[in-house]
């Protein structure tokens, strides 16, 4: 394959990257747009094989081999909630590998060029932190790492790491007019690893609920790696894809963390959401009034409408399926149900929509916050499947409570809310939610799909 080939098979695959992430923007389009993406990248890897001056076929063909195997096991067990971690480690192996491929051309430079140094070192200080913040973002979210390390001058100690680094960034792009080995190798290798040592310190005092938005962070930063590693490499595919991942990272970044009213300096320096699932300490006035499940479902299957909000917990206890069974059975009893979609309910972006679609909601039926949030006065039943902070009414009314500002669903305006969760369990913010207090508010506690069971067995009894 002529060099004009290779080239042009990497424009068909970044046209395919762009078109497939285009489509991944609506749940109706988003199957077809990770096929296009997957074929993109396809055809970017053989391209890759016919490039000149190959020789490593055997060592490709290994790594390929490896890499397909795990990933393919990896995603067929994967299970939804642990999503966000399985992202966590795909994305900071992008970012080790454009940190690699910097190394290699330090170490073997095959051109002088100033700004292919330049660019290639910003390429592999950003890759390394990605890649080491992005191992510690799935140890939290895995479990491994349980605590958040907070110390005096934390923020200090970080700047000055970050600080080493970027002056020995400036040492290896000196000398990179020749190989780097000797002291010069030895810059190199501090440089690398304070630039990981770096990651791991500016993502060990997050709490491990604010991961998420973290790990879109180490995403964009990945894609801007790969991009520059493009440049070095001469690939346009990286330089493109590289590109679009970063930009839609920083949006999606800006996006999540618009929606938890929080700036991003807070989400990263704040060691804000490291309380998540505790049990709560906080008084709050009035009693939560139980009801039993056969009550619940004969106040929704003989109301008119009924408005369902999910959250984590419909996600932890993979009640989506029940949900949707019972969704049904209203239905046919003539009651109009309708999901109502907080953008960061559950652990991330598009949380609930997945799951959703997963047991087959269809898209029509499921709402926006600012299309839903005016309907809930004329909802009979507000069902709330394991939704804590994404409908606390304290960020609305309650300026001085930490979610102040965020928008959130108006479940408290519904005639009544009928809340599922196993007890008084905090929800990712860690604080108490008046609308479990609320007269016009029933608990019924349990599993969201135990819950969701004995739901369906009542609304058939009706
Ligand atoms: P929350 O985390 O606020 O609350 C979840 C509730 O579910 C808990 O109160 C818990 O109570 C209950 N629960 C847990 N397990 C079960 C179960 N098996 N069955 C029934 N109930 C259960 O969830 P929300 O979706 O309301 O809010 C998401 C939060 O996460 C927001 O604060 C958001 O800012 C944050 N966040 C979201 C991100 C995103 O991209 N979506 C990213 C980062 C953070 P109990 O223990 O009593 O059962």
């Amino acid at each position: 394959m002529t060099s004009d080939l290779i080239q042009a098979s990497y424009i068909a695959a970044t046209v395919l990257f762009i078109l497939g992430l285009k489509s991944m923007s609506s749940p109706r389009t988003a199957r077809r747009g990770i096929i296009w993406a997957g074929v993109g990248m396809l055809v970017a890897v053989v391209a890759t094989f016919f490039a000149p001056n190959m020789t490593n076929y055997l060592l490709m063909v290994i790594a390929v081999a490896i890499g397909a195997t795990i990933a393919y096991v990896a995603a067929k067990r994967v299970a939804m909630t642990d999503m966000p971690q399985m992202v966590a480690i795909y994305n900071g192996m992008g970012g080790g590998a454009a940190a690699l491929i910097a190394a290699a051309e330090f170490m073997h430079p095959t051109t002088t060029s100033a700004s292919f140094a330049i660019l290639g070192v910003i390429g592999a200080l950003i890759g390394s932190i990605s890649f080491s913040g992005s191992m510690i973002a799935f140890a939290k979210l895995q479990g491994l790492i349980k605590k958040s390390f907070l110390f005096p001058g934390q923020n200090i100690v970080n700047l000055l790491v970050l600080a080493a680094a970027i002056v020995l960034a400036v040492f290896v792009t000196l000398q990179h007019t020749g190989h780097l080995t000797g002291p010069n190798g030895l810059a190199l290798g501090l440089f690398f690893g304070l630039s990981l040592i770096y990651g791991v310190l500016m993502t060990l005092p997050i709490g491990g609920a604010d991961m998420p938005v973290v790990i879109s962070l180490y995403n964009a930063l990945t894609g801007l790696a790969v991009a520059f590693e493009g440049y070095v490499l001469g690939n346009a595919a990286l330089i493109i894809a590289g590109t679009v991942v970063g930009s839609a990272g920083f949006l999606l970044t800006q996006l999540m963390a618009k929606a938890m009213n929080r700036s991003l300096g807070n989400v990263l320096f704040a060691g804000f959401g490291a309380k998540g699932g505790q049990e709560l300490d906080e008084a709050v006035e009035g009693s939560m009034k139980e009801m039993a499940p056969d009550d619940a479902a004969i106040s929704m299957a003989f109301g008119q409408k009924v408005i369902v909000v999910p959250g984590y917990g419909m996600a932890v206890a993979q009640a989506q399926h029940k949900v949707w069974e019972l969704a049904k059975l209203l239905q046919d009893k003539g009651v109009q149900v309708k999901f109502a979609i907080h953008p960061v309910a559950g652990r991330m972006p598009g949380h609930m929509n997945v799951l959703l679609a997963e047991a087959g909601v269809p898209y029509d039926m499921i709402y926006d916050l600012d299309e839903i949030n005016g309907e809930f006065p004329t909802a009979d039943v507000a069902l709330v499947i394991g939704a804590n902070d994404v409908v606390n009414p304290a960020a609305r009314d309650d300026k001085g409570s930490p979610i102040y500002g965020m928008p959130i669903l108006d479940v408290d305006k519904a005639q009544t809310a009928v809340v599922i969760k196993r007890g008084r369990g905090a929800g990712f913010a860690g604080i108490e939610n008046k609308l479990f207090y609320a007269d016009n508010t029933r608990m019924v506690y349990g599993d969201a799909q135990d819950v969701a069971s004995k739901l369906i067995a009542g609304v058939k009894k009706v």
